[in-house]
Order: structure tokens, then C-alpha cells, then sequence
């Protein structure tokens, strides 16, 4: 077993090197460093997992060796046999296998409820009358509404300021402000701010390198103008260009969101002499895996 990392070592690996502040794995930098020794993780990671498709992600992998799952899932609903899917955004596999099954299945539950009689709810009152409730169960549901009392009266207060600041609109310099802050706080917190990655982006970006024998700054590199509070998806110095990447969240009844729009002015006006050209990813014909 030279070539292969044991499954304990996987894990180990990248819950120390590969996790992102918010938990999720930095598949991004696993596919960077496909060289040397990192080549070796990514070699395990499809070993261990190669009885699924070949489009299946290093998080899918990952989850897969973590929950020892040695086979493809199949749907939850006793007489079907589909497979489940995997779901990118939850980061773990669908229950089942469609709607139809899950909507079946939901049904039920409400009849259930409705099924328990009186005499079914007495009973269940019955067994637990004279039960005591240990110290910790108090404890923890004390904590519990503690909790809930929190969130109740900030949402109060979250209506108020919403209210105070109705019609008050925040000025560009106001907002560049506010930026530079909150990274500011999120460096202080947290250490270093790492901007979120397109993977789509880096295949194009490092195409676009490639045809044009240059470099530019993106990705891992990506350019921060530290004085607006951006991070540029691709900038290059020698060819004065600048590539933003727009993802479908960019557009509202298919027009870029104004705050983009307002964006690319304030970077336009910092860069006069750059090239600004935004690539709708929608439109990218990309057989990225
Ligand atoms: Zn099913």
C-alpha cells in the first residue's frame, strides 16, 4: 500500500491542510498542488472511491471516505432502487432518490401524527408522568431558551436599526469604509481573507495565460486593490487587462446586479488605462471536471 494513503491519513491530511474557514474543503488548492506529494492525496482520494462516476469531486471523495460508504447510495424509500444523488450545495447525499419518493414520504409522516387518538396520546402522558427530569436535560433546555430569546430580540433590534436607516443611503466612500473594515475584522478573527475561487474561472484564466504567453494574477494569486477593498477574479499588469468572472448570482432578470455594475466603475476609475471585460460563465462552453 506505498502509493495509496491509509484512509486515517486522508483524513488527517485534510482536515489539517485542505479546510476553509467555513469547514468545507479547499478542493481548490488539492487540484494546485496535483504534483509531487500532494499527487499522492489525489491518487487516495479515487482509489478509495472509485466505484463512483468519474465526475464525482474530491468533497464527494472526501465525504465517502469519512463515512466509510464503499458503494453508490440507493434511495431511502423501501421498494425503490435508484441511486441518490450527491448534493454539492449540502455537501452530503440526497435522502432519496427523487421528489416523488420524498413527497410520499413526507405524506405519511402527517398522517401519523394525525393517526394518535386520545387514548394513544393519554398513554404516551401516562408512561411519563412521574418521570423525572435529569439535572442536565433542565440544563440543556434552559440553554436552549435562553437561545431562542437572544434570537427573538434581535431580530427586534435588527427591524429597528432596519428602520432607523430606512432612506439613509450610504455614500461610496461610506461603503469602501465599511469594506475595509469588515476585512479588516474577518483578518483579525480568522487570520488571512482568502477570496472565494471560481474553479471554472481558474481553467479559463490559466487557458488564457497559456494562449497568450503571459501571466496574470488570479486565483491563488488573486489581486486585492487594497485601497477599495476588492479582490480582481484575473488582473494582468502587461497587458493592462482586467477579467471579471460572473457567475449566474451576478444577474438579476438576466441584468448584472447594479452593485456590479457600480463595482466595475469604481475599478475602472482606479485602473483608467486597464481593459475591463466581464466573461458570463453561463455562456463558457467549459468540459471542466
Ligand atoms: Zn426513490
Amino acid at each position: 500500500m506505498k502509493n495509496f494513503y491509509s484512509k486515517n491519513k486522508i483524513i488527517n491530511i485534510i482536515n489539517e491542510k485542505y479546510r476553509c474557514k467555513n469547514g468545507r474543503i479547499n478542493t481548490y488548492l488539492i487540484k494546485w498542488f496535483k504534483s509531487g506529494k500532494f499527487n499522492k492525496l489525489y491518487k487516495s482520494l479515487w482509489y478509495y472511491t472509485n466505484f463512483l462516476s468519474n465526475n464525482s469531486g474530491i468533497t464527494e471523495r472526501f465525504y465517502c471516505i469519512i463515512n466509510d460508504i464503499k458503494k453508490i447510495l440507493k434511495c431511502k424509500k423501501l421498494i425503490c432502487n435508484n441511486f441518490v444523488k450527491w448534493h454539492r450545495i449540502k455537501g452530503k447525499y440526497k435522502i432519496y432518490c427523487s421528489k416523488s419518493c420524498c413527497i410520499e414520504c413526507t405524506a405519511k409522516s402527517r398522517n401519523i401524527g394525525k393517526i394518535r387518538s386520545e387514548e394513544t396520546k393519554e398513554k404516551i402522558r401516562q408512561a411519563n408522568l412521574g418521570k423525572k427530569q435529569s439535572k442536565e436535560t433542565i440544563e440543556k433546555r434552559v440553554i436552549k431558551l435562553k437561545g431562542q430569546k437572544r434570537s427573538i430580540r434581535s431580530i427586534e433590534w435588527c427591524e429597528k436599526i432596519s428602520k432607523s436607516n430606512k432612506g439613509k443611503k450610504h455614500s461610496k466612500e461610506t461603503k469602501r469604509k465599511m469594506r475595509l473594515t469588515a476585512i479588516k475584522r474577518i483578518e483579525e478573527n480568522n487570520g488571512k481573507v482568502f477570496p472565494h475561487f471560481n474553479k471554472n474561472s481558474i481553467f479559463y484564466f490559466k487557458n488564457f495565460d497559456k494562449e497568450n504567453n503571459t501571466k496574470g494574477l488570479y486565483g491563488k494569486n488573486e489581486y486585492q486593490i487594497k485601497k477599495l477593498g476588492y479582490w480582481l477574479d484575473y488582473i494582468n499588469f502587461n497587458l493592462k487587462l482586467i477579467i471579471e468572472w460572473d457567475e449566474e448570482n451576478h444577474f438579476k432578470n438576466n441584468k448584472l446586479k447594479l452593485k456590479d455594475i457600480q463595482r466595475q466603475k469604481e475599478i475602472e476609475n482606479y485602473y483608467p488605462t486597464f481593459k475591463f471585460i466581464r466573461i458570463r460563465e453561463k455562456f463558457m462552453e467549459l468540459n471542466y471536471v
